[in-house]
């Protein structure tokens, strides 16, 4: 089978960590082109903008979005009208109405759409969907507090409209916890605190429930220095489930299960390359659509400025 002809598009920290390391690890995919403002690769034709490679890379076959969330909307339409199958990276764009929207051009081209949320593919998420399906959860707990001085430096796209603030991670614990807990959450109260020069969050605190009305309280926080946390601490009526680092660690009742520990990009791409064959599309827009709830509906509280 031929290898599916890849572009990068957004030259930035997640396409050099992950994303150029899995496809050149991976059978399925050959890397064709870049397009990214202000950077380039050696080796790989590379163009400012998506038009400038989509009009001189005539035979790429699919294209991975890893821009900054608020361009993603105008990248992926032009893709999508040339054919090219596209990888979302997340959030899958700033609003419900952009990856709709997306989702039916999409269908109309009859290629794949894939809203890709990575911390899905860690290794303990699957396992620890597999026992809660089976145990009455009593409460939910998460803790997704970082440094976003060690984690997104100079990043001042997450702070304007569009770039989430601390739901930027936080959309992870909600992509995780929407994957593992059976059914429909719903929120109920979220408080938001904004910097005075900051147009999104910096930390917030959620109250979601189930359709047992089972409590889920979310803390996320960017301002956390000392330990930083990923966890997603689980009471059911079996014992306690504890995801930590992100969902690559499970213990339950204070044992760690034994996990094949993978990583979560090769993964990915293996389940994008499947949907690129098949021509399907995978849009999930739980998490997304419960970070649209919070700011919809959350309070404002006003905290100091951030300056990094
Ligand atoms: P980043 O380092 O700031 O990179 C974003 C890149 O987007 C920049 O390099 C920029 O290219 C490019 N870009 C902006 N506008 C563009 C346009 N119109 N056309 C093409 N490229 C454009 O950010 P990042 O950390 O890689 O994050 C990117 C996305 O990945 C975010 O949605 C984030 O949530 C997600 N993500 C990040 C991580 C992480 O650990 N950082 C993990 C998972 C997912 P130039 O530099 O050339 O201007």
């Amino acid at each position: 089978m031929n290898k599916i002809r890849i572009a990068i598009v957004g030259l930035g920290k997640i396409a050099r960590d992950q994303h150029i390391p899995s496809i050149a690890a991976s059978d399925e995919f050959e890397l064709a082109a870049i397009a990214s403002p202000h950077h380039t690769l050696e080796g790989i034709p590379c163009y400012r903008s998506i038009e400038d490679l989509l009009r001189h890379e005539r035979d790429i076959d699919a294209v991975a979005l890893c821009t900054t969330p608020q361009v993603r909307y105008e990248t992926a339409r032009r893709a999508l009208a040339q054919g090219c199958h596209v990888l979302l990276e997340k959030p899958p764009g700033v609003t419900l109405g952009e990856v709709r929207a997306l989702t039916d051009l999409a269908e109309q081209a009859s290629v794949a759409l894939f809203a890709s949320w990575h911390s899905r593919f860690a290794a303990a998420v699957e396992p620890a969907r597999a026992w809660l399906a089976t145990r009455k959860i009593a409460s939910v707990s998460v803790t997704w507090k970082e440094n976003v001085r060690v984690w997104h430096p100079g990043q001042n796209w997450i702070w304007k409209g569009g770039g989430l603030g601390v739901f930027d991670p936080g959309i992870n614990a909600l992509s995780i916890h929407t994957r593992i807990l059976p059914g429909a959450l719903v929120l109920r109260e979220a408080e938001l605190s904004y910097p005075a020069n900051c147009e999104t969050p910096i930390a917030a605190r959620l109250l979601l429930v189930d359709s047992l009305d089972t409590p889920i309280r979310v803390e996320l926080d960017f301002r956390q220095v000392g330990p930083q946390s990923w966890d997603i601490d689980i009471d059911t009526d079996a014992g306690r489930l504890l995801l930590s680092m992100g969902g690559s660690v499970m213990r339950i009742k204070d044992d760690v299960t034994p996990l094949v520990q993978t990583t979560e990009y090769p993964l990915l791409y293996a389940h994008f390359a499947t949907l690129v064959r098949a021509r399907r599309i995978d849009v999930d827009l739980a998490p997304f659509q419960l970070v649209a709830d919070a700011l919809l509906c959350g309070r404002h509280v006003s905290v100091e400025r951030f300056d990094e």
